[in-house]
């Protein structure tokens, strides 16, 4: 899915997937990765968590509308081929 996509799908995907990857380990192990890490509460946990948040809200946009960049940048990607 993010093979081929731009540099900036590429970051809120890994960005989301972090925090897939933290709420799956605290459901299944009761362990906060990023809380460990970075502290509970602290400001670089709350950065963290909101960069999170926008990258669920991205990734949620994609939904409904195709990347500028990858448009631009990706002339391989299946949806370019059709127009
Ligand atoms: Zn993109």
């Amino acid at each position: 899915m993010l093979k081929k996509a731009c540099w900036f799908c590429k970051i809120v995907g890994a960005i989301a997937i972090i925090g897939a990857l933290n709420w799956g380990l605290v459901g299944l192990a009761d362990y906060n990765l990023v809380e460990h890490l970075l502290g509970v509460g602290t400001a670089a946990t709350r950065v963290v968590y909101g960069l999170v948040g926008l990258s669920g809200l991205a990734l949620l946009a994609s939904y409904f509308m195709a990347c500028p960049n990858c448009n631009c940048c990706n002339r391989d990607y299946p949806e370019d081929r059709r127009k």
